[in-house]
């Protein structure tokens, strides 16, 4: 892996743990919003890096929404970095989950938990998904609305778009005065989430996963029930899917 410095500009705390972190880093090469890169340090043992969805298209600066793993190696790590502090970036993003890999439709679903949302905002801030699909649905499932970071940005989109952007937070823990409550699972298979996005769910979408493993398993198993598929080269379908762990 060839790594570039990355300079901390900016720490965005939404809640304890969970944040986005904005880099300089300019000798990253070009990529597609969707893809990731990988962030990391120098330690006494070795090199520690990990993969992260980018959540800004290309450019001088770009924004990791990360949160805090309760022992896990690297994130506390980066929790307790601030503004001036240096990491590595890979230079080179890797990574298909992209709307170019995702098949073409009039609807795209863009289904995330946590900060499963990061690739939708470097997809948003782009002029494709808005010249390529007619409605554009973004869900994002948390445990507590605290959670729901990006949520003025994504206000701002269905400002902008009304008629072609819905976005539906799910609120597992506590009621969602502005969304769903429940799991984004229970959400489909009661019909509440096709209802509140006023759109139902066809062969005619295409449908973006990502985030937590069970969350992207019992959603593929629900959408397999209605002939809803993965997407391949070979055997076109609706599913994309980026599993975080
Ligand atoms: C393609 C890709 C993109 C990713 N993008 C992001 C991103 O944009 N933001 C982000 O925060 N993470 C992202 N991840 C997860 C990230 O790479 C690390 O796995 C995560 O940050 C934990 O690293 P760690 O070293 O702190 O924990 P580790 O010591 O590596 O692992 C601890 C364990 O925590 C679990 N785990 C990993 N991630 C989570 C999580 N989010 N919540 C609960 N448990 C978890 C796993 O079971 C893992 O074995 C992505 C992963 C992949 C494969």
């Amino acid at each position: 892996m060839k790594w570039t410095p990355a300079t901390i500009e900016r720490k965005r705390v939404w809640d304890e743990g969970l944040f986005t972190l904005t880099v300089r880093a300019p000798e990253v090469q070009p990529f597609k919003p969707g893809q990731f890169l990988q962030l990391g340090m120098e330690l006494p043992d070795g090199h520690l890096h990990r993969p992260y969805s980018v959540a800004s298209p290309h450019g001088e600066l770009l924004e990791f929404f990360i949160v805090m793993v309760d022992g896990g190696a690297l994130t506390p790590r980066l929790w307790n970095m601030n503004e001036g502090d240096q990491l590595d970036v890979s230079e080179k993003a890797a990574g298909s989950f992209t709307l170019e890999h995702a098949p073409a439709a009039s609807t795209l679903w863009l289904i995330g938990t946590g900060t499963g949302l990061a690739p939708y905002i470097a997809m948003l801030r782009t002029e494709t998904p808005w010249l390529n699909y007619r409605k554009i649905v973004v869900v994002h499932g948390a445990r507590y609305s605290r959670d729901l970071a990006y949520q003025d940005e994504l206000a701002h989109y269905t400002s902008r778009n009304p008629g072609q952007f819905s976005y539906v937070p799910i609120v597992s823990r506590e009621a969602c005065s502005e969304g769903l409550s429940g799991r984004i699972t229970t959400c489909i298979e009661n019909g509440s989430l096709e209802d509140k996005a006023g759109i139902a769910f066809s062969k005619d979408c295409a449908i973006m996963l990502c985030g937590n493993p069970d969350m992207l398993n019992d959603c593929e198993s629900l959408f397999a029930a209605r002939e809803i598929t993965k997407h391949k080269a070979k055997s076109p379908g609706q599913i994309v899917i980026e599993r975080y762990w």
